[in-house]
C-alpha cells in the first residue's frame, strides 16, 4: 500500500498526545507510511478572496502537514454556515434548526473545490486517500474531476439520517451522488448503513448489489459500519497520572457523603441537556431519598457560540439549572453543579472514576466517545454505572449499559434510580463486559479495519 493521505477539516500535530485519540491513531498510520495530513489551518483571513487561501507546508516527524487558510467569507459559509448550520442539524435529525435558505451551499462547494485544487498537486499516483467528515463530503468528486485516480475512502463521524430527513436538504441529490466518487464509505453504526441503503434504494438510480455494495453513476461503492473507538491505553495511562489521581481524591473528598452523577460534553443541542436536567429534577421529585444526597455535575464546554441555536440552548440550560438549585437546594447542598468550561483532558479520568453514574443521554449522536472513556476510567472492583441513550451510535456496541430513551423523562429517572441502587456484583459484571468490548474495539482496531477494507476494495 502506498502513502496514506488524510484530509480533515482540522488537523492536529500527531506527536502531541493532547490532541486526543483520533489524532494519535491517524497520526500513527501517517507516521508508518510517511504520509500527508491536509486540512484547514485554523486561520481566518478577514479580507481574503473567497475560494483562495495560502497553503502552508510543514513536517512533523515522518509526516507532512499541509494546511490552507480560509477567507472570512469562506469560513462563514462553508464552516459555520453549511457544515454546522445545515449538515450538522439535519444529520442529527434537527430539521427545525437547519438554516436552508441562507445560500451557504456556494461556500461549501467553493472550499471543497479549493481544497481539491491544492491537494491534487500534492498527490502521488499510488497514494491512498482518506477523507473525514461532513465538511468534506464532495472532496473526492472534486478530485476525480481533476483526474485523480487514487483509492479514496470517506468516513462520516456523525450519523446518517433516514432518507426522508436527508431529502429535506435542498442539495441532497448532489451531495449523496458525490459519495459515489469514493471507493469506500464508512459510517459509525449499522443503523446508519441501513439508512444509506434505503436512501439509495428510494432516491437514486443505484443498484443494490449486496448489503454493503452499491452501483450507480458508473461506479461501485462499498459502504460499511466502522464504529470508532478510543485509545484505551492512552486513556488508562492518563488515569494513572498525577492530575487525574488528584482530581479523583479531590472529588471523593468533597462529595464523601454524596452520590455523584456526571455529564461531560460540548454544549450542543444533540446532547439532550435540557431533557437530562428535567430528568434529574424528576429523580429528586419521585425518589426524595436523593434530595440532599445526589449531585449532578454537568460539564458542558463552549462550542460554536457564533451559531444562533447554541446561544439559545445555553440560556435554556442556565435557566433550568437555576430553577432546580433554587427549588431543591439547601444551604449545604446544591443539586446541580453546572460548569460551562473544558476540563483538562489529563484530569478527566479522575472525574469519571469518582462518579457513581454517568449520564450519556444524547438525542442523537454519531458514536459518543465519552461513554467509552467513562467505562475505561472505572475501578473494576467498584465501577460506576453507564446510563446510555439508545440514540447514541455507541449503543450498538455497549449493550450492557442501562439503555434509555432520553425523551422519556419519567422512565429515564427510574433507570437512573436503578443505576444508583445497582448491587456491586451486577455493576462489576456489566463493567467487565463493557470494558472488554471497548478495549477490543479501540481506535486502532477502527483505523485498521477501515484501511484494510479500503485496501481490499476490488480495482475498478
Ligand atoms: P463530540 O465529538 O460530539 O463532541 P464525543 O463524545 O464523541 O462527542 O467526543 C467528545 C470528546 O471531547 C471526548 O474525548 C471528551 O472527553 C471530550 N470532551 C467533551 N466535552 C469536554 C469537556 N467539557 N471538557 C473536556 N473534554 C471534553
Amino acid at each position: 500500500m502506498g502513502r496514506l493521505v488524510v484530509i480533515s477539516n482540522r488537523i492536529a500535530d500527531p506527536r502531541k498526545p493532547a490532541s486526543g485519540g483520533l489524532a494519535v491513531a491517524v497520526g500513527q498510520a501517517l507516521e508508518a507510511s510517511g504520509g500527508l495530513w491536509f486540512g484547514w489551518s485554523g486561520k481566518i483571513v478577514e479580507d481574503g478572496t473567497p475560494g483562495e487561501g495560502e497553503l502552508h507546508l510543514q513536517t512533523a516527524g515522518n509526516v507532512q502537514l499541509a494546511t490552507v487558510d480560509l477567507s472570512r467569507e469562506d469560513h462563514d459559509s462553508y464552516y459555520l454556515g453549511y457544515s454546522n448550520g445545515v449538515l450538522w442539524p439535519v444529520f442529527h435529525y434537527r430539521l427545525d434548526l437547519a438554516d436552508f435558505d441562507a445560500g451557504y451551499i456556494g461556500g461549501y462547494r467553493r472550499v471543497n473545490h479549493m481544497f481539491a485544487r491544492k491537494l491534487a498537486n500534492l498527490l502521488r499516483p499510488d497514494d491512498v486517500v482518506w477523507v473525514h467528515d461532513y465538511h468534506l463530503m464532495p472532496l473526492a468528486a472534486e478530485l476525480r474531476a481533476m483526474g485523480c485516480r487514487q483509492r479514496m475512502g470517506f468516513f462520516l463521524h456523525i450519523p446518517l439520517p433516514p432518507p426522508l430527513i436527508l431529502a429535506a436538504v435542498p442539495e441532497h441529490d448532489w451531495l449523496m451522488r458525490t459519495l459515489f466518487a469514493y471507493d469506500l464509505v464508512g459510517l459509525q453504526s449499522e443503523a446508519d448503513v441501513a439508512h444509506f441503503s434505503r436512501y439509495v434504494g428510494t432516491e437514486t438510480p443505484a443498484d443494490i448489489l449486496g448489503e454493503h455494495e452499491f452501483r450507480a453513476y458508473g461506479k461501485t461503492l462499498q459502504v460499511q459500519a466502522f464504529p470508532i473507538g478510543i485509545d484505551v491505553d492512552e486513556f488508562q495511562a492518563l488515569g494513572q497520572g498525577r492530575e487525574s489521581q488528584d482530581m479523583y481524591a479531590q472529588m471523593k473528598g468533597e462529595y464523601s457523603r454524596r452520590r455523584l452523577l456526571l455529564g461531560v460534553e460540548r454544549l450542543d443541542y444533540s446532547k439532550g441537556l435540557p431533557q437530562r436536567l428535567k430528568t434529574f429534577r424528576q429523580l429528586l421529585q419521585t425518589y426524595p431519598e436523593n434530595v440532599g444526597s445526589a449531585t449532578l455535575i454537568q460539564i458542558a464546554s463552549p462550542s460554536r457560540e457564533s451559531v444562533d441555536a447554541y446561544a439559545a440552548l445555553r440560556q435554556e440550560l442556565e435557566s433550568l439549572c437555576g430553577a432546580i438549585n433554587g427549588n431543591f437546594g439547601e444551604l449545604d447542598w446544591m443539586p446541580v453543579r453546572y460548569i460551562h468550561r473544558n476540563v483538562a483532558r489529563k484530569r478527566l479520568p479522575g472525574l469519571y472514576r469518582a462518579a457513581s453514574v454517568a449520564l450519556v443521554t444524547p438525542l442523537r449522536d454519531g458514536m459518543n466517545l465519552v461513554a467509552k472513556e467513562f467505562v475505561v476510567a472505572q475501578d473494576p472492583d467498584d465501577p460506576g454505572v453507564l446510563v446510555l441513550s439508545r440514540f447514541a451510535g455507541a449503543a450498538e456496541q455497549l449493550a450492557e449499559a442501562l439503555m434509555v430513551n432520553p425523551y422519556d423523562v419519567a422512565r429515564t429517572a427510574e433507570t437512573i434510580q436503578r443505576a444508583l441502587q445497582m448491587p456491586l456484583d451486577e455493576r462489576q459484571r456489566r463493567h467487565q463486559s463493557l470494558l472488554t468490548r471497548v478495549r477490543e474495539q479501540d481506535v486502532h482496531w477502527w483505523r485498521e479495519r477501515f484501511l484494510n477494507a479500503l485496501a481490499n476494495v476490488p480495482a475498478p
